[in-house]
């Protein structure tokens, strides 16, 4: 039987970030996904300026600078009854900025920089983790060969929302107000407006939104999320929701051809909306969307799943020196999750319940931040 010292379960941008940082601190590292790159993710393809300041920290600007990806300047509000709010997005560390990038392109690279990096990709489809006396001791994977069991001192998990170590290891799924589902798709011949993103607080979807994110002039990434309890409580499926958004006049008028979606795709997504979820366990950590990190207000799960994965690899090093893998010394992973995550998730939890559930409140405050960016801009930055 294979015995590595550490596996990482799923290479997508948790995964592929904690394989890159254990590597460069020289562990041995399997990253094992069951799909080669690169690969689809459904996905509004937002990549926020934290995660380039990440990228940028783990020594990647050059790769990712020369990719050439779309960069965002600008994000726009527009409330139920068409308040708009414009602002300036930030610039983050050593100049660096959000950006659109289709996560075909975008999770290659980082799984590309993981192998670069020292780590050995293994294309399987994980059954299930092997678990003894209550501890994590590796995992059995559909392969090449079959079925095979591999070991390992340390499981990482970051096989996304349906991950199948999460599920063995945590079987109790979250209630629908912690869930979302979304669907996303790219269109062409859309008059966009160049490097800006755009959140529409459709009356209908609250407290989701639709999105208009470009790619490039005339093309754009399009999609919209609900949250499942108000999904479920309405009779229209994703696509008919989306064709209706696209139908509202001041939408239609800015399509040129017959706005055809090209790729749609759905899938689901768990809010970090639940404060005392346990991320580790014996011998294993669950990182990204399997730790249920996504921030209930927007959606985006990409830098808070980074941020997870650099937080499990100080602590999986600082385990693996010690000789030491018990869930009570990877609880510093909990503790880390909880200071460095779960303050913004609490205050994202919190609008998305007592404010995007209202309208005209919405219609309001929107109103009034288009009418005073300099207090609306001062009350952001502080947040
Ligand atoms: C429609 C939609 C729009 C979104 N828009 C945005 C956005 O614009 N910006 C943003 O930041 N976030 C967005 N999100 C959330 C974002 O997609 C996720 O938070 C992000 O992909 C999480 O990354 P991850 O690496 O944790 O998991 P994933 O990206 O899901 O990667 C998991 C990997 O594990 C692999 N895997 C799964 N099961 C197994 C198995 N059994 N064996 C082996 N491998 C396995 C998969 O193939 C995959 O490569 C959106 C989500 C949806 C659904």
């Amino acid at each position: 039987m294979e015995q590595r010292e550490i596996i990482i379960v799923g290479a997508g941008p948790s995964g592929a970030t904690a394989a890159i940082a254990l590597c460069q601190q020289g562990h041995d590292v399997l990253l094992i996904d069951r799909q080669q790159f690169p690969r689809d993710k459904p996905c509004g393809d937002g990549i926020p300026v934290g995660v380039t300041e990440i990228l940028y920290e783990l020594g990647l600007k050059e790769p990712f600078d020369q990719a050439g990806f779309y960069p965002l300047d600008k994000v726009r509000l527009i409330s139920p009854a068409g308040h708009i709010y414009e602002s300036k997005m930030r610039e983050g560390k050593q100049g660096a900025l959000a950006h659109v990038i289709p996560r075909q392109q975008f999770d290659a690279l980082l799984q590309e920089q993981a192998v670069r990096a020292g780590a050995e990709f293994c294309h399987a489809r994980i059954k299930e983790p092997i678990i003894e006396n209550g501890q994590v001791k590796g995992v059995r994977a559909y392969g090449s060969q079959g079925l095979q069991e591999i070991q390992a001192r340390l499981v990482l998990a970051a096989d996304g929302a349906t991950s199948v170590v999460g599920r063995a290891l945590q079987p109790e799924r979250p209630s629908d107000v912690h869930r979302a589902v979304a669907l996303r798709a790219y269109i062409e011949e859309l008059e966009v407006l160049p490097h800006q993103v755009e959140f529409f607080l459709h009356k209908d979807i609250l407290p989701g939104y639709a999105w208009i994110f470009p790619m490039d002039v005339h093309k754009a990434n399009i999609g919209l999320g609900m949250r499942l309890d108000e999904f479920r409580q309405q009779p229209y499926t994703l696509e008919q929701l989306l064709e209706k958004f696209l139908a509202l006049p001041f939408i239609r008028e800015r399509v040129q051809g017959d706005g055809r979606l090209q790729d749609p795709a759905t899938w689901q997504l768990t809010f970090g909306s639940q404060k005392q979820f346990q991320r580790a366990y014996d011998g294993a950590l669950l990182l990204g969307d399997a730790g249920w990190l996504i921030d209930p207000l927007t959606g985006g799960g990409i830098e808070n799943g980074m941020m997870s994965a650099l937080l499990a690899a100080q602590v999986a090093h600082r385990a693996l020196q010690q000789g030491d893998c018990s869930r009570q010394t990877l609880q510093a992973y909990d503790r880390a999750c909880q200071t460095a995550l779960w303050p913004v998730l609490r205050r994202s939890y919190w609008v998305q319940q007592w404010v995007l559930r209202f309208p005209y409140l919405l219609d309001w405050l929107i109103k009034y931040a288009h009418n005073h960016p300099h207090a609306v801009g001062a009350l952001l930055a502080k947040l």
